[in-house]
C-alpha cells in the first residue's frame, strides 16, 4: 500500500508507532483490553457462555410466546436464532480472542463492525434492514458478557503481533479515552476536536500522543495500517516506508532518552536565574493520577478536574463517602502539598452521561458552578466531601464558570451552610479552608474587583476564556484554526487578571493549557505569573525552561508585546524572548 500523510491538530507532544485500530461509535461503550495468552481459552469460553446463554433466553421467549402472539414476531425470533447460530457471529469473535487477544466483548463488536458495514452495501431492502436485528442480537450478548466482565482482566501491553496500537476514532469523549490508560494503546487519532478540546486534554493527562481535528482519518485510515503519529508537528505518516520508520524510531528513542534525562530535574526547584521561583502544579482528572504528579515532583496539585469521578456512570453519582475517599488518597497521596479540587464542572463537551439530551449550546448553558447551584444537594454534598478531606491536607477549593456576583455569594453561602453542618456533626475540617474563582468567562477577566473582594484566589482556565473570548467552541475542528492562544484580546486578559490580582495580595495562577505550552512559558512569567498548573507530563520540561531564563531581561519585550494589537508584533515579541 502506498504511503501517504495527514495533518491535523497536535495536542499531546510525543510519537508514537504502532497499527491502527479503528474504533467506532458502537465499539466505544465496552470495555477494550488485551487477555494474557494463558487467559485466552477462559476468554473463548466465556464467550461461548454467552452466545448459549442467549439462545436459550431467545427459545424461553419462543415457548413463553402467546398463542395469539403476531406470526412476525415468532419471524423475528427466528431471525435472531440464525444470526446468533451464524459462523459469522458464533466463530468469528472467537477467533479475533485467540489470535488478537482482545477481550471479549471487544471481539464482538470488533465483528459486528465489520457485519454491519457489510449490511450497508446490500442493495436489497429488506436484507439491509437486518442490520437492526444483528445490533440487537449484538446487545442481547453483550448483556451477558458484562455480568461477567472484571473476572478476568487486565491489559498486558501488546497484540499478538508484539505491536502496539493506536486509536483512529471520529471522536472518543474524555470518559471514554480513560479506559485506554495502561493498555495497549499508544497514540489517538480523531477526526473531530481542537487544541483544548477535553479530549485533547485527557490525552495529555495520559501522556499519550495524539493528533485531532483530522477531518476524515477514520475512514481513509485502514484497520491495522502501520502509522507514525507525530504529535509535535502534527502530522500522521500512514503505511510509512521501511526508511521512515527508522528515522522515527530513532527520533522515538531520542525522545525516550530526553524524557529520562529530564526526570532527574524532579527535585530540583524551579528557580530562575534570577532566583524567582515558579510554583509548578499538576492538572490531575483522579486521586490515581496524584502518583504521576508526584513522579515529577509537582509542588501541588493545581487542578484536580472532580467532573471525572462523576461521569460515565448511568446516574449513580458518586456519594459523600465514595468522595471523600477519593479526594482524601489524593490528598494523602501529594504528603502535605496543596490540593486544589475543582467543584463539579460538568457540561458541553463534558455530560455526565453520553445520553444526557443535547441543548442548543452546551458551552453556555446550564456548566459548571449553574449546574452545581441548579442542583444544591448534589453541590452541598460535594462541597461536605472536599471540607472532610481537608481535615488531611492543605485543600483549596476551586470554583468553575463563575461571571456573577450572585454566584459568588451563594457558592460562599453553600459552603458556611457545609461547614455548619459538618460542625453540628463534629466531624473535622479545615475552618479557613481557601476559597478561589476560576477566571474563564470574559465577563469575570474584565470585572476582577468583584472576585477579589470576595475569593482568596483566581486561577485561569484560559481553554474556555480563549474559548469564549473568541467565540470558537473549543472541540469543534473546522473553527480550530482561528483558536488563536497569543490574540492580543486574550494577552490583555491575563494581564487584567495578574494585575488586579496582584494589587490585591491574592495568589493566581494559570490552569488551562496555555501554563503548560513551553513556547508561552517566558511569555508567562514575563507577564508576572508565579503558578502554572499543567499535564504532569509536561511538568519537568516547563522546569527545565524555567530554569533557564533570567525574568529580568523580559520586560522591554514584554511591555512591546501588552501594547501591541498587531498579531506579527506580538509573534515576533514571542520570538525574541525565546532567542534570550
Ligand atoms: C480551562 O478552561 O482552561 C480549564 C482549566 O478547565 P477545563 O479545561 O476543564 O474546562
Ligand atoms: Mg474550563
Amino acid at each position: 500500500m502506498a504511503s501517504f500523510t495527514l495533518q491535523g491538530i497536535p495536542v499531546s507532544r510525543g510519537i508514537a508507532i504502532g497499527r491502527a485500530h479503528l474504533l467506532r461509535p458502537a465499539a466505544l461503550e465496552v470495555q477494550h483490553y488485551l487477555v494474557a495468552q494463558e487467559q485466552v481459552e477462559a476468554e473463548v469460553q466465556r464467550l461461548q457462555k454467552a452466545l448459549g446463554q442467549a439462545e436459550r433466553e431467545l427459545q424461553k421467549i419462543w415457548s413463553d410466546l402467546p398463542a395469539d402472539a403476531p406470526s412476525e414476531l415468532g419471524a423475528f425470533l427466528d431471525v435472531h436464532s440464525l444470526f446468533l447460530s451464524d459462523p459469522m457471529i458464533a466463530q468469528a469473535p472467537l477467533e479475533i480472542i485467540r489470535t488478537r487477544h482482545y477481550n471479549a466483548e471487544w471481539a464482538l463488536v470488533t465483528q459486528i463492525d465489520v457485519l454491519l458495514e457489510q449490511f450497508d452495501e446490500i442493495e436489497d431492502e429488506y436484507l439491509r434492514d437486518r442490520k437492526a436485528d444483528i445490533a440487537q442480537v449484538a446487545e442481547r450478548i453483550l448483556k451477558l458478557l458484562t455480568g461477567t466482565a472484571n473476572t478476568l482482566n487486565k491489559p498486558v501491553g501488546v497484540d499478538e503481533l508484539n505491536t502496539h496500537m493506536i486509536v483512529v476514532a471520529r471522536d472518543i469523549s474524555p470518559a471514554d479515552m480513560m479506559q485506554f490508560q495502561d493498555s495497549a494503546f499508544v497514540g489517538f487519532v480523531t477526526d473531530e476536536g481542537g487544541h483544548s478540546s477535553h479530549t485533547a486534554i485527557v490525552s495529555r493527562s495520559l501522556g499519550i500522543p495524539a493528533v485531532v481535528g483530522m477531518g476524515n482519518a477514520s475512514h481513509l485510515i485502514q484497520q491495522d495500517d502501520w502509522l507514525i503519529l507525530d504529535s509535535v508537528s502534527g502530522v500522521v505518516i500512514v503505511a510509512p516506508e521501511q526508511i521512515i520508520l527508522e528515522e522515527y524510531r530513532e527520533k522515538l528513542a531520542e525522545l525516550q532518552r530526553f524524557r529520562k534525562r529530564l526526570t532527574k530535574l524532579k527535585k530540583t526547584s524551579a528557580v530562575t536565574r534570577d532566583g524567582v521561583t515558579i510554583e509548578l502544579l499538576a492538572n490531575i482528572e483522579l486521586p490515581e493520577h496524584a502518583a504521576a504528579a508526584n513522579e515529577v515532583g509537582a509542588a501541588g496539585v493545581g487542578l484536580f478536574r472532580s467532573e471525572f469521578l462523576f461521569m460515565g456512570r448511568n446516574g449513580n453519582l458518586p456519594t459523600e463517602e465514595e468522595q471523600f475517599l477519593a479526594y482524601k488518597s489524593t490528598v494523602v497521596a501529594m504528603k502535605g502539598r496543596p490540593v486544589t479540587i475543582r467543584t463539579l464542572d460538568v457540561g458541553a463537551d463534558k455530560p455526565l452521561d453520553e445520553t444526557e439530551s443535547a441543548t442548543l449550546n452546551p458551552a453556555m448553558g446550564l456548566r459548571a458552578i449553574r449546574y452545581c447551584l441548579a442542583e444544591p444537594q448534589l453541590f452541598l454534598t460535594q462541597l461536605r466531601a472536599i471540607l472532610r478531606a481537608s481535615a488531611f491536607g492543605k485543600v483549596h477549593i476551586l470554583i468553575p464558570m463563575l461571571s456573577h456576583a450572585f454566584e459568588i455569594d451563594q457558592t460562599l453561602a453553600m459552603l458556611e451552610q457545609a461547614k455548619h453542618l459538618l460542625a453540628l456533626q463534629g466531624i473535622e475540617f479545615d475552618h479557613d479552608i481557601k476559597v478561589g474563582a476560576m477566571i474563564e468567562v470574559p465577563a469575570a477577566a474584565m470585572s476582577l474587583p468583584m472576585f477579589v473582594k470576595k475569593m482568596d484566589f483566581l486561577s485561569i482556565g484560559t481553554n474556555d476564556l480563549i474559548q469564549y473570548t473568541l467565540a470558537i467552541d473549543r472541540a469543534d475542528y473546522s473553527v480550530a484554526h482561528l483558536y488563536d492562544d497569543v490574540h492580543p484580546a486574550i494577552l490583555q486578559l491575563l494581564d487584567m487578571t495578574v494585575k488586579a490580582a496582584n494589587k490585591a495580595g491574592i495568589p493566581v495562577a494559570i490552569c488551562g493549557g496555555m501554563a503548560g505550552d513551553i513556547r508561552l512559558t517566558r511569555l508567562l512569567i514575563g507577564m508576572g505569573f508565579r503558578e502554572l498548573s499543567m499535564p504532569p507530563a509536561q511538568l519537568l520540561e516547563i522546569k527545565q525552561e524555567v530554569m533557564n531564563v533570567d525574568i529580568s531581561q523580559f520586560s522591554a519585550i514584554i511591555k512591546k508585546i501588552l501594547r501591541s494589537y498587531d498579531p506579527e508584533v506580538i509573534a515576533e515579541g514571542i520570538r525574541a524572548l525565546q532567542a534570550l
